[in-house]
């Protein structure tokens, strides 16, 4: 496959790897299992090692498999480069780990996924101070910034509740107070929005989700865009600022991230995730019809008291939604009125199964309350707009007649 062509979406992911000779004509980047790699000329290994030339030394740092993998989300992405770890919270664990230190600040979304909400908890007990905000509203985020402020981390759709970011004017600000904007991008994919396109940084995949779609493999990715001008990140150590300074802020963390905390990820799951990731964009085009046929249903129906999907008219960023993503999305979520039990409900659904996964071929759902956000408390879901009988749904590739009726049939029952 030539470089030079401009090819679309699914062809650069099914055939990129292929511009290096796969091992053997395979067309399948084999699993390298093993773990270190050895040289004929003892020259060369040190050389490796000290990032003379490319190549594989130890599997925590890298690993043939892992790394066509890297290179497929990059394309996906846009990027300048990408690392793969073992889960997405290995992902953004790897940028604090790398990137911040006591005193710095961080702003954040305040609708988040669940486990990086607990991350920041964690984080602002070790020194860095973390504020929370409504980021929809650009306002809110201008008003929370400070001198020290690094970093401001954003979703694009946030889970469970389909909030969005004001993405192109977060971005706007960032660029001009030379903030690090990293945006996790998991429930849109690069198939739907490439947040290098709004001037973020950094990208977050979690890989694990509609990505692998498969829901085998556990696996995370941050993509470098090119959009930061790393030699204005106070952070950087000496040793990482051998190179262009695009380059810089991906070395320390491979370094400081990757290679010291060792959430790396395994061949096999990279292997698994990079054959997943061919069908990305078939799979979404049909959970997106799929996730907008049940919203649609569901937003007509008086037992429904609310749903909360960016494909509907009535959500309160349709429009930015509109401007922004390919399509709105495999996931939304919805109350039922008073006096439906949403556990009942849930049971008398066939299809859809009670999971707490996202991003699979089959459709699952999950009382939100009482699972996912279950441990941060009453308060705090009310705070972020989380109803004690919100169910969300993530919705999958069956036939859309075949959910619109497993839905509809168990309101009925
Ligand atoms: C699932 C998820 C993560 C974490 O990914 P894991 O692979 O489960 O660690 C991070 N961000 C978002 C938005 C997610 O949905």
């Amino acid at each position: 496959m030539s470089e030079k062509k401009n090819y679309g979406f699914t062809t650069t992911i099914l055939h990129g790897d292929r511009q290096k000779t796969i091992e053997h004509g395979s067309l399948h980047k084999p699993v390298h299992t093993s773990v270190a790699f050895g040289y004929t000329d003892a020259r060369q290994l040190a050389s490796v090692f000290q990032g003379r030339e490319p190549g594989f030394r130890y599997g925590r740092q890298g690993n043939p498999t892992v790394s066509a993998l890297e290179e497929k989300v990059n394309k996906m992405e846009g990027g300048v480069a990408t690392l793969c770890f073992a889960t997405g919270m290995g992902a953004i664990g790897a940028v604090f780990q790398a990137l911040l230190r006591a005193g710095d600040h961080v702003v954040s979304s305040s609708f988040l996924f669940g486990n990086t909400n607990s991350l920041w908890q964690t984080v602002a007990g070790q020194g860095v101070g973390v504020d929370f905000v409504d980021a929809t509203d650009i306002a809110n985020v201008a008003a929370a910034l400070k001198d020290n402020t690094r970093i401001v981390f954003v979703e694009t759709i946030a889970n469970p509740r389909t909030q969005i970011a004001d993405l192109r004017r977060i971005g706007e600000l960032c660029a001009e107070k030379g903030i690090l904007y990293i945006v996790d991008n998991t429930m849109t994919t690069p198939y739907l929005f490439r947040p290098k396109a709004v001037g973020a940084g950094l990208v977050v995949n979690a890989l694990t989700k509609s990505i692998a779609g498969h829901g085998i493999a556990l696996g995370g990715s941050l993509t470098d865009t090119g959009a930061y001008d790393w030699s204005r990140y106070p952070n950087i150590f000496e040793n990482y600022k051998k190179a262009a300074p695009s380059m810089w802020g991906i070395t320390q963390i491979r370094a400081k991230g990757l290679r010291d905390f060792g959430a790396s990820l395994g061949p096999e799951a990279a292997h698994h995730i990079a054959v997943g990731a061919e069908t990305l964009a078939l799979r979404m085009e049909r959970t997106c019809a799929n996730a907008k046929a049940l919203a649609e249903m569901l937003e007509a129906d008086p037992r429904v008291a609310a749903v909360h999907y960016p494909g509907l008219p009535s959500h309160p960023q349709h429009r930015i939604a509109g401007e922004l993503f390919k399509s709105y999305g495999s996931l939304f979520s919805f109350e039922l009125k008073d006096g439906i039990d949403c556990f009942d409900y849930l049971n008398r659904l066939k299809i859809a199964i009670p999971a707490s996964n996202l991003g699979d071929t089959r459709t699952l759902v999950i009382p939100v309350a009482h699972t996912i956000f279950y441990e941060m408390g009453a308060e705090r879901r009310a705070s972020m707009g989380i109803a004690e009988s919100l169910i969300r749904v993530s919705v999958g590739i069956e036939d859309t007649a075949d959910l619109v009726d497993d839905f509809k049939s168990a309101l009925d029952a």
